[in-house]
């Protein structure tokens, strides 16, 4: 799954890459489903580690444009994992209190602490992507704001947050049968908002926004991955692969017992 991250201080080529690629992995949909049963168990176990350990912190983005299926890749990918220790953080449009502030101010207080895994449902990101497409503030602000947001999340990396930032990548032929599908089915109506019509024609801004914001923000501390996104499945395996990967390397262990534990006996 390594092909599918943006290396650092090169292009990420978003628009030539494969939205239905499958060369992460060899076998078919179901084989795939099996597979990711298992790497759940893996993530369920290491995300107990980390917890008990309580050293490390783990901070996931998730970006795509809207249908992408970040609420999906939340869903099934921490499947099973503790929500003790796991914590979801949306980002919507700002209230006035967070505009009057500076964009990150809202952001790190969410933060995962010591032994905990945060999700960025959207993020900080929305501050170079939406903001730019719509010009919500002059380019001269957030042109300056790629280099606000290394700096950030190499601090974070400094103090101990492993970051893992993926873009769901679908192609607008995708997004189109998903919109359609929430129009269609009466249980995903309530999904589908008019003003996703407004952000598809904008779709080619969007995809120059964030070619840009992936090229000059994937760093060896805080990568980007392009995961092809139009086969759910896929999508799912080949993040919980990455996930799996970066927690495992970490070595953490169980902390040490108290001692003299053998000689106890429970009345
Ligand atoms: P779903 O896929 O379920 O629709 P969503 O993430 O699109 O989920 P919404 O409530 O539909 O959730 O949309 C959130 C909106 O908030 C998005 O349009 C996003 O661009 C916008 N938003 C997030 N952060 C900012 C920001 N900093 N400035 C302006 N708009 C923002
Ligand atoms: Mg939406």
């Amino acid at each position: 799954m390594h092909c599918y991250r943006v290396e650092p201080g090169q292009a990420a080529q978003i628009a030539a890459r494969d939205t239905r690629d499958v060369q992460g992995f060899p076998g078919d949909k179901r084989a795939g489903k099996a597979r990711i049963k298992e790497l759940n168990a893996q993530l369920e176990a290491l995300q107990e580690v980390l917890y008990a350990e309580g050293k490390h912190k783990v901070l996931i983005v998730l970006q795509a444009m809207d249908t992408g299926g970040k609420d999906g890749t939340i869903r099934h990918v921490f499947d099973g994992t503790n929500p003790q220790g796991v914590k979801v953080a949306s980002f919507k449009k700002p209230t006035s209190s967070e505009l009057a502030h500076d964009y990150l101010w809202r952001v790190h207080n969410h933060t995962p602490g010591s032994g905990e895994i945060a999700i960025f449902n959207r993020s900080h990101y929305e501050d170079v992507l939406v903001v730019r497409v719509h010009s919500l503030v002059p380019e001269h602000r957030w042109r300056r704001r790629y280099d606000h947001i290394n700096a950030f999340e190499q601090l974070l990396a400094d103090e101990g947050t492993t970051i893992l930032k993926f873009f769901l990548h679908i192609s607008k032929d995708e997004q189109k049968a998903r919109l359609e599908a929430r129009l269609d089915e009466p249980h995903k109506q309530w999904k589908f908002a008019k003003g996703d019509l407004a952000e598809r024609e904008l779709w080619g801004d969007y995809v120059e926004a964030y070619e840009e914001a992936l090229t000059r923000t994937s760093t060896e501390s805080a990568p980007w991955y392009v995961i092809p996104a139009d086969r759910k499945w896929y999508r799912n395996l080949a993040i919980s692969t990455i996930i799996v990967d970066a927690l495992t390397r970490l070595g953490m262990k169980y902390p040490d017992p108290e001692d003299g534990l053998d000689d106890i006996k429970i009345e």
